[in-house]
């Protein structure tokens, strides 16, 4: 063989290695390293050091350069086998120092990028914690290890105003509060367990403002709840945040092992809905689950469920509620009003139902079915003569719909119903809330003949500029404004000071759920204009109501009054 043969079988060989190199390298990349970024970087160092080993190839082409390179290919080789650690061949460390070391500080900086990998998998980035992978894996293995006979806990903790804070001072500062919450979680955990290695807690952060604390052992339940109570309080002193002190609160749900589960999937589940219960209670407390909770999380599931049926079988009715006029006594229209004919319980009212259609989206798809039948029976209304308004209620969800607007106008121009008929109540918190664009077709409704009203007011917080600017006819005030106007002075008081307020505004009043002739006699005096509740009817099938209004007891408002 000539020399000029050797060379170029060494040169052959060396490329190969640079060949299998980079490809070892791109495998360790896809197969280790999880985030992009580790995998581009570890793609570049296959590339560069495909390039070094060309250039060793070309430039150093003698024998015992060619033995180093291939000690370097079987270790480079022996990467798949899982080595990272072993320092470059020690022939390799003789002949090329400089190619050792940068292959040496090539493989320390994989193993650094796995490792980071790792623990980027493994822990909250903010606060260190333990994430919610981790923690399950981890509190799985304790529940394994403990004993039949004791019991461990489950505690799930949620911030109270945290979205507040997070929303109004910014995520930075929000960050900054998270970090706070955990290390005081840490002292109240750690204080109560100290030197307790075997039942040493996992506290975790799943997301967001949740977190969770696993107890593998607990001696009982009241001693898990005087650990809660000391978290809510530890979280209910206020944080020092830059120059603000922010007050939050915690709600925390608990879940007991065997009693409530056996999985940590199960507690997990059990303490979700505990801490629910706890955070519609008020916040700032904890609560134990329990089989109540249980029933009522399982008749929410089967809502869930039959109302997305409900939608498709046709199982809603509207029924109407007349409005009278305090002024004239006639009947000044109606509401309508949802109801769920379901198959085996029967007529359900909204309140059972509509919160589900609002988490779930059905809302959307029910919305459109009210507008429908509104506009159907409008049109039969409008064609037998009478033309009394019909109000009926939108979901702050329904409107994000873009095409809303769009499809209402159709539903009641197909209908032959004009505009002019129909009124749509918006809750006071979604009027609050609708943006700039959903106003402008409010007012286009308005403009069209469409009148527009603030359903309950008096429950959300009300923007006086917004309601002075809103596109608005009337506004309905909630039953719990006047549900004690009789008895008391001071609800009288509040009550005429609304009434003047929106008066001042130009709207017109509705005093809703009037139940009493003395109720209505005072709302009268205030100056309200129009009642609805059951002083004169509760809400009514249409061919009930359509006999009511043809029997025209609708005209006893007066007397009432
Ligand atoms: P709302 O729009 O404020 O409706 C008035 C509620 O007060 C009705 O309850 C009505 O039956 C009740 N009410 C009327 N007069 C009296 C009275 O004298 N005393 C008492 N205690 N209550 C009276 P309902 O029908 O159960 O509806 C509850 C809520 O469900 C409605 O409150 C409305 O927010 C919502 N809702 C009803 N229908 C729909 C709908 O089609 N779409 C949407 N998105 N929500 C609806
Ligand atoms: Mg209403
Ligand atoms: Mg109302």
């Amino acid at each position: 063989m000539t020399a000029g043969t050797a060379q170029k079988i060494s040169n052959a060989f060396l490329s190969c290695t640079a060949g299998a190199a980079s490809f070892v390298f791109s495998l360790v990349a896809l197969l280790f390293l999880t985030e992009l970024d580790q995998k581009i970087v570890a793609a570049l160092v296959a590339g560069v050091f495909c390039l070094l080993v060309s250039y060793v190839a070309a430039e150093r082409p003698n024998s015992e350069n060619a033995r180093a390179l291939a000690a370097l290919s079987d270790r480079l080789l022996a990467v798949e086998d899982g080595d990272l650690v072993s320092p470059a061949p020690a022939s390799v460390q003789r002949n090329m120092p400089k190619l050792a070391a940068a292959v040496d500080s090539l493989f320390a900086e994989v193993r650094a990028s796995i490792e980071n990998a790792h623990a980027l998998g493994m822990y909250d980035p903010v606060t260190s914690l333990p994430n919610r992978l981790h923690f399950r894996s981890e509190a799985d293995k304790l529940l394994g290890e403990t004993n039949r006979d004791s019991k461990s806990a489950m505690l799930f903790v949620d911030l109270d105003r945290f979205k507040m804070v997070n929303d109004s001072l910014g995520h930075a500062r929000g960050d900054q509060l998270l970090i706070m919450v955990a290390n005081r979680l840490r002292v109240v955990v750690n204080s109560e367990f100290a030197g307790n290695a075997r039942n040493r807690p996992l506290l975790a952060r799943l997301a967001g403002d949740e977190f969770t604390i696993f107890f593998p052992e607990v001696e009982s339940v009241e001693e898990i709840g005087r650990l809660a109570r000391r978290i809510v309080l530890a979280i209910s002193e206020p944080f020092e945040l830059s120059s603000h002190s922010v007050d939050i609160g915690a709600s925390i749900g608990i879940a007991i092992s065997p009693d409530h589960g056996t999985s940590i999937e199960a507690l997990m589940r059990a303490a979700d809905i505990a801490m629910y219960r706890a955070k519609s209670s008020g916040g700032g407390q904890h609560c134990l689950f329990d089989a109540e909770l249980q029933a009522e999380h399982q008749q929410k599931i089967d809502t869930e469920k039959a109302l997305t049926e409900a939608v498709q079988k046709d199982e809603f009715v509207l029924v109407f509620q007349p409005q009278m006029s305090l002024v004239t006594g006639e009947i000044a229209g109606a509401e309508a009003l949802l109801r769920w004919n379901h198959p085996r319980e029967g007529l359900r009212l909204p309140a059972t139902f509509i919160p589900v259609a609002e988490r779930t989206g059905l809302i959307s798809e029910i919305g459109e079915w009210v507008v429908s039948e509104v506009a159907a029976t409008l049109g039969a209304w409008h064609r037998d003569g009478f033309d009394g308004r019909l109000a009926f209620n939108i979901s702050p969800r329904q409107v994000e719909r873009p095409d809303f607007f769009a499809k209402l106008r159709a539903a009641f121009a197909d209908a032959g119903v004009p505009l002019s008929l129909i009124e749509l109540e918006f809750t006071e918190s979604a009027a609050m809330e609708v943006g700039a664009a959903v106003l402008d077709e409010i007012a286009a409704l308005r403009d069209d003949g469409a009148r527009i009203a603030i359903d309950d007011f008096g429950t959300g917080y009300s923007n006086l500029a917004r309601l002075r600017s809103m596109p608005l006819d009337r506004v309905k005030l909630d039953p719990s404004l006047i549900a004690d106007i009789e008895s008391s002075e001071k609800a009288r008081v509040i009550v005429q000071a609304v009434i003047q307020l929106i008066k001042g505004v130009g709207c017109e009043i509705v005093a809703e759920a009037v139940e009493t002739v003395a109720q209505a006699d005072i709302l009268r005096a205030m100056g309200c204009d129009t009642v609805q509740g059951f002083v004169f009817a509760h809400p009514m099938f249409e061919d009930e109501f359509t006999a009511w209004t043809n029997a025209g007891r609708g005209r006893d408002a007066k007397s009432v009054a």
